[in-house]
């Protein structure tokens, strides 16, 4: 069975950026397959109105939901704004060495922070996300190499300084995965 990342866009999002994440995917992630699937709506119950976030355990939930087979990974995409327990927000979370992952476009835009539309910036920024929560359910932990996708982003600036790649070490790292291995067979 050939092994698969799935994008999933959760609620609205545009076609633009998916297209573009599964081109930007499939070259950091070679030779698996990225495929975009039908969009999932946002799960009920995930709105905090108190903080106008949504919580990111229920968008998870929502993926795993999805998870039909043992040889895809799931990426959930979503353009709300995400925050889990003991964090002001997050861009993304995902289950360390499982099947499912979120990233959130919300704080990716520079319109966030009040900078003019750039849909470059935005582009690069979403795919370094999307990356490095995939690196997690790949059983990645965080880099200590600034420049490293597997850096974790504090803030939209760390974002911006690391690349979109793998250093060699998380590169060899992933490439023992099971995952990577079945190809070969
Ligand atoms: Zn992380
Ligand atoms: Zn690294």
């Amino acid at each position: 069975m050939e092994f698969r990342i799935v994008l999933v866009p959760i609620g609205d999002i545009e076609q633009n950026l998916l297209e573009k994440l599964k081109n930007e995917l499939s070259i950091i992630f070679h030779p698996l397959h990225v495929t975009i699937s039908d969009a999932i709506s946002i799960p009920k119950g995930a709105f905090n109105p108190k903080r106008r976030q949504y919580y990111s355990s229920p968008f998870l939930k929502a993926l795993i939901k999805c998870v039909n087979s043992k040889t895809s990974k799931f990426l959930g995409i979503t353009s709300l704004d995400l925050y889990t327990n003991g964090l002001n927000f997050i861009f993304g979370q995902a289950v360390i060495d499982g099947g499912v992952c979120v990233i959130s476009t919300h704080r990716l835009r520079p319109e966030f922070y009040g900078q003019p539309y750039n849909e470059k910036i935005f582009l690069e920024r979403s795919t370094k996300e999307a990356v490095h929560e995939l690196g997690h359910s790949f059983a990645l932990k965080h880099c200590p190499n600034p420049r490293c996708v597997m850096f974790f982003s504090n803030q939209v600036l760390d974002t911006d300084l690391k690349s979109k790649n793998f250093c060699e070490k998380c590169q060899s790292q992933i490439m023992r995965k099971q995952s990577y291995k079945r190809i070969d067979d």
